[in-house]
Formats: C-alpha cells, structure tokens, sequence
C-alpha cells in the first residue's frame, strides 16, 4: 500500500483536492508540496494556493513555506483534503475556467516526505454543467493527458511521473495523431479549429520523423503535444518528459510560425534535459532551489538544434532558416551583447532573474547566447572535419554516456566530451564563449564566413554562398 491516492474536484479557478495514504510509520509526518517546476529554473511557491490543509484523522500543522506536519499515531490510511486556486493561466501553472481545465500537478499535489518515488492514482472528477454554469456536452470532456487511463484513473509508476504529465480536460479537444519510427504521436488541443490545420500536422510529422532519426532513438513510446491557443497574446512551452504544453495566443493571429519553432524545440527537450540531464537535476529535488551551472547547454543547444532542424527536415527553406539564425543572433547582441556576466553565472543566477526583468546590463540569455554557443560549436567541430562531424555526434554521445545510463554531467564533463570529438582542446572557446562576457562578433564572423554567410553584425546575416551553405543542412 505505498500508492498515493488523489482524487480532484475541479472547479471554477479551484481544485478541491483528497490525498489518501498510507503511513510508513508512527510519529510526525511532513507533507510538501514542490516549490518550483522543472522547465522553469525559479522558486515560485505554489503553496501561496493553499490556504489551509485539513483531516479528520490526525492533527496538521503548517510547519514551513511548502511544508505540512501530520501527528500520525497509527498506520491506517490518511486522508488530507485542501483547495488550490487554479488561477495562472500559462503552461506551467494550473486553470479552470467556464471552458476548460488545466491541471498541471505539480502545482498542486502533496506528497510525503521521500515519497517522490511512491506509485500514483490520480481521479480527476470532471464537473458537470452546474458546477461551473456551463453546459457539458452529452460527450462530457475531452482529455489529454500523457498518464495511463484506467476507467476514471489514471496512473503513474511515480510521483516523478505524475508531476510530469500535465493533464488537460474540455468539451472538445482538437486531435491528431500518427506514428514515427514506431512512437505514436498526438497533436492535441483547444482553440479555433484552424490552428489546428494539415498543414501544421505535416511540418510536426517532418521534424518529428527528422527528429528521431538524428538521435536514432526515442525515449519514449508515446509522446503528446499538448497546445491551449488562448484568447490574450501569448507564447509560452513547457517540456516534459512525454509531452509538453504550449500556450499560445491570440486566437485570431496566424500561429503556425510560432507553432513548429516551439514543437520542434519541446520536443528536443525530450532529449536534452528529460533524459540528458545535469548532475545537479538528476534527480529533481523539489523542495529546494538546485543551482546548476549548465543552463546553456540544456536551452541553447536546444534552440538552436530546434530552429535548425526546421531546415534540415524541409519544414523551412534556407532563406528561411538563415532569418531565424538571424532573429537568434539579433536577440542575443542588441539586448545582451554587453552584458557583464557569463554564461556561467546566468545559468547560476536563473533562480535570481533568469526570466522576467533583470538589472540592466546583468545577465545574458541561456537560451540566445547558448544558442550561439552551440552554433559555434557546430561550425567549429564542421570546419574542421568538412561536416563528417557536427554537434550531432556531440548529442549522440551524451545520450550514450549519460541520457541512456541516466547518469548526470556535469560542465566539465560536457567540455571533455565535446573536445573528444572535436580532438582537441578547446579551452580557448569555453573561456570566451562561455566564461567571459567577451564580445563574440568577430569569432562568429570568421567562423560564420565558412558557411557562406556573412554576418554584418547586430543580427544582420546575409547569404552569400549557397554552395559552401548546403552542407550545413546535412545531418551525418
Ligand atoms: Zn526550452
């Protein structure tokens, strides 16, 4: 009996929740709920939704930020009810509206000191048309959820797993789905049917297929793109382990372009982070802020294999691809391009600044000045071996020494690994590109010139020689 049992009521902006257990053993028993979400290195609080944790059984004392303490005087099974405020709309927080509900459980589930690795049941009781004065359909909801369904359950070997499989429920929910290389995919959502088009549903199957075969394996055997095109402008994703959510608005903008960017980058997070992951995130502890100086390689190689692989599966065309290369270069340079920290020191102060505001002048991006490490990084492994090897070989190899083993790295690792297959030392690189905040202008320039591109700083990139460009498409 070590599954944790939780049953939710959902209603409107509140999810009434009864967590059942049972006990380990006698004596005081702390419950936490986790202070932040992986995807978003900051400490956010949600236990700032809870106003109070009840049972009838055993006495509960509120003892820290994020932590309840029961009295547990036998080992009979405990029943904890609370209410969490469903109100942030985004797609990393939770929501319940007249429309629809989104459940994202990390938000919101307790659970047992060092139960992180207890198995799951999870009932969410979908309100009728009275509870939220709306009228269900006589369908009832539609749901998308990457957990295992039996009946009303569903389930997970873990508590990991649950708080990685955000669930999303509505009267209709837009659907596709197909397989590549064996792994069934699901393209699933709310909002006016057009975002959902073919065309949309071919490019996903493009760099999906793309995907897939350059890394030449997938971790998973199913895997859902979960999307919320909401009413208020918006961009936001969130990767996990079998899916990701991605927020997008407003309904009535093209959203195709934002849409295969943030595809194609979620789902390489599947890769690089959910599986190749840094040793201080291995596994995620929840309770507390885990700084780690490694951010840049978790999103800027990301973002830029995410753009690139757009081009590389022809859901792009060079011109295209060239401008998005452009954007990444313009959004590094004209905000952060003199910035006084590091890479380093970005990715330490995330759980400081690392989204939002920051002082200006402080930081740079994990995400734009990662990018255009790992294009450095790509453009110097292709130079010197004429694009025999790139940064492909670079992600080949993490997946085997770490993602497969589940084994985290630590920077210094990653340095070896990459010099390893660049056969050489590239200590010059790592202290400019990613210790220093020393301009990197004239390096890309010279290395970017290789490539047929001529970049004419602040983002201006021009290509010059479609020839000496080609290659660069080319993923062995
Ligand atoms: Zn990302």
């Amino acid at each position: 009996m070590r599954t944790l049992k939780y049953r939710i009521l959902p209603s409107f902006h509140a999810l009434d929740i009864e967590l059942t257990f049972v006990p380990t053993r006698m004596g005081p028993l702390r419950l936490h709920l986790p202070i932040w979400r992986p995807g978003r290195y900051q400490v956010q609080h949600f236990a700032k939704n809870i106003a109070s944790v009840t049972s009838s059984q055993v006495s509960v004392v509120k003892s820290d930020l994020s932590t309840w303490v029961l009295d547990v005087v036998d080992l009979r099974p405990i029943t904890v009810s609370y209410r969490y405020h469903a109100e942030q709309p985004d797609a990393g927080g939770s929501w319940v509206d007249e429309s629809m509900v989104y459940i994202n459980f990390i938000n919101c589930l307790l659970f047992p000191h060092a139960g992180e690795n207890r198995p799951c049941e999870v009932e969410v009781v979908l309100p009728t048309g009275d509870l939220l004065s709306i009228i269900t359909p006589a369908g009832g909801y539609e749901t998308s959820c990457a957990l295992r369904t039996y009946g009303n359950q569903m389930k997970a070997k873990t508590y990991r797993e649950l708080v990685d499989s955000p669930f999303l429920a509505a009267p209709k929910i837009h659907s596709h789905r197909w397989k590549s290389n064996g792994v069934t995919f699901y393209l699933q959502g709310l909002g006016p049917k057009t975002h959902f088009s073919d065309r949309l549903v071919k490019a996903y199957q493009k760099f999906v297929e793309y995907q897939l075969a350059y890394m030449g394996e997938f971790p998973v055997s199913e895997y859902r793109f979960m999307l919320w095109i909401c009413p208020k402008p918006f961009y936001h994703g969130v990767e996990h382990t079998k899916s990701t959510m991605m927020v997008l608005g407003p309904e009535d903008r093209d959203s195709y372009e934002d849409l295969i960017g943030l595809g194609s980058h979620e789902l390489y997070h599947v890769w690089n982070v959910a599986t190749i992951r840094p040793k201080a995130l291995l596994p995620y502890d929840y309770t507390k802020a885990v700084i780690f100086d490694t951010g840049w390689i978790i999103e800027g190689i990301t973002t830029y294999l995410g753009d690139w692989f757009l081009w590389a599966s022809g859901v792009v065309g060079a011109e295209e691809y060239v401008n998005l290369l452009a954007g990444n270069l313009k959004l590094h340079f004209e905000r952060d391009g003199m910035s006084k920290q590091s890479l380093v020191e970005s990715s330490i102060d995330l759980w400081l600044d690392g989204y939002g505001a920051s002082l200006p002048g402080k930081r740079v991006s994990i995400y734009f000045k990662g990018a255009l490490v790992a294009l450095g990084l790509d453009l110097l492994i292709r130079r010197k071996f004429n694009h025999a090897k790139s940064l492909r070989e670079v992600m080949l190899l993490m997946q085997e020494r770490y993602g497969r083993l589940k084994k985290g790295y630590t920077r210094q690792e990653f340095y070896a690994l990459v010099e390893e297959v660049y056969g050489e030392s590239l200590s010059g690189f790592w202290t400019v590109w990613v210790e220093s905040a020393a301009p990197l202008e004239e390096e890309l320039r010279e290395l970017l010139m290789f490539f047929g591109l001529d970049y004419q700083g602040k983002g201006l990139l021009q290509l010059n020689d479609a020839n000496s460009f080609a290659p660069f498409n080319c993923a062995t």
